[in-house]
């Protein structure tokens, strides 16, 4: 059984940061809302911690960064936290420009579903937002090559972008459908970005769902995944709308911790005055004990962030 917070939210997920290194430098990057470069916990460390989350009730991880391929024990990662009793599923999120050269070591070491990050199909508007050398082609090849070997499912990350990628919708639409994708469009959060950035790029996303509502045969409301829609496309594919809700509904969904990429508990995206560190128990080597009780803190002193629409 999960560990129930004071707002009647199990806690059942947890995201962990496993490096601040990027080969990107994407345009509208919210670095999970962390700040600075730190050292990095190790494959052993991270165990530790989740073998004790996995005991608290926690069955899903989702590793992120930075980019998670670029570190080089992220074959090890998964593979420690995928065999730990109890776990249901490990996944990452990447901009998977490493993917197709890691991407067989990582099924094997049991990796379930990956999200994959790509702006435009369009190698001009790609680099322009990227920063980066890759072309989509490169991605779409380590994507189609996780299909390949067993992955499932795999999402599509467009963060929609004002005069940058919000013409081309349809296409992203026409090949996710075609390589049997989940398309996730996600609206510009306003965290870790600079007013200049959000102020010119930021679209609300409702226009284009309305759109989207209209080509559905069926609609789910994803409960556990802080009320998402995903549409299911009359003639195949199917998209999730990924909205920054700034209110109630937003954060009565939310069953997920952060682990940062220093070793901190972080409860909430939104917050960095709320940390619990575990770093320094770990290296002073004290037992499982104290990180449970570390654990059962954050849990208890999770708060919503958007409060006008919740209750306890
Ligand atoms: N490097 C990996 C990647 O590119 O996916 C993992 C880290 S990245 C921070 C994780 C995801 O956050 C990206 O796929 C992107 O969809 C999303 N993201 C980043 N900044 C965002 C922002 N300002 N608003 C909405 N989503 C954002």
């Amino acid at each position: 059984m999960p560990l129930i917070d004071g707002y009647g939210r199990p806690i059942v997920n947890l995201r962990i940061t496993l490096t601040h290194k990027c080969n990107y430098k994407c345009i509208y990057c919210h670095m999970e809302g962390e700040e600075g470069t730190f050292e990095e916990l190790t494959p052993e460390e991270i165990e530790r911690i989740v073998r004790v989350a996995v005991k608290l009730g926690i069955n899903k991880v989702k590793l992120t960064g930075g980019e998670p391929l670029i570190r080089g024990d992220i074959e090890e990662v998964v593979r420690r936290l995928s065999h730990i009793n109890g776990m249901e599923e490990v996944s990452l999120t990447t901009n998977g420009s490493l993917l197709k050269e890691k991407v067989e070591e990582l099924a094997k070491a049991k990796l379930k579903r990956i999200n994959v990050n790509i702006p435009s199909l369009r190698e001009k508007v790609y680099k322009y937002v990227t920063n980066s050398e890759y072309s989509p082609q490169q991605i779409i090849e380590g994507v189609i090559e996780a299909k390949r070997l067993g992955i499932n499912p795999i999402k599509v990350n467009m963060v929609i972008l004002k005069g940058i990628n919000d013409d081309q919708i349809d296409e992203m639409i026409t090949f996710t459908k075609k390589n049997d994708l989940i398309l996730q469009l996600i609206e510009l959060e306003n965290v870790g970005v600079s007013e200049e950035i959000y102020s010119k790029y930021h679209v609300d996303v409702s226009s284009i769902e309305e759109k989207i509502k209209l080509e559905a045969e069926n609609v789910i409301v994803r409960r556990n995944m802080q009320n998402r829609r995903r549409y299911i496309l009359r003639g195949g594919g199917e998209i999730e709308i990924v909205r920054p809700y700034e209110d109630g509904s937003f954060c009565s969904a939310c069953t997920r911790l952060r682990l940062t990429a220093d070793g901190k508990i972080k409860p909430c995206l939104m917050r960095n005055d709320n940390l619990i560190n575990l770093k320094d128990l770990l290296r002073k080597k004290l037992d499982d004990y104290e990180l449970v009780k570390c654990f059962v803190k954050a849990i208890e002193g999770r708060e919503p962030y958007w409060k006008k629409k919740i209750t306890p």
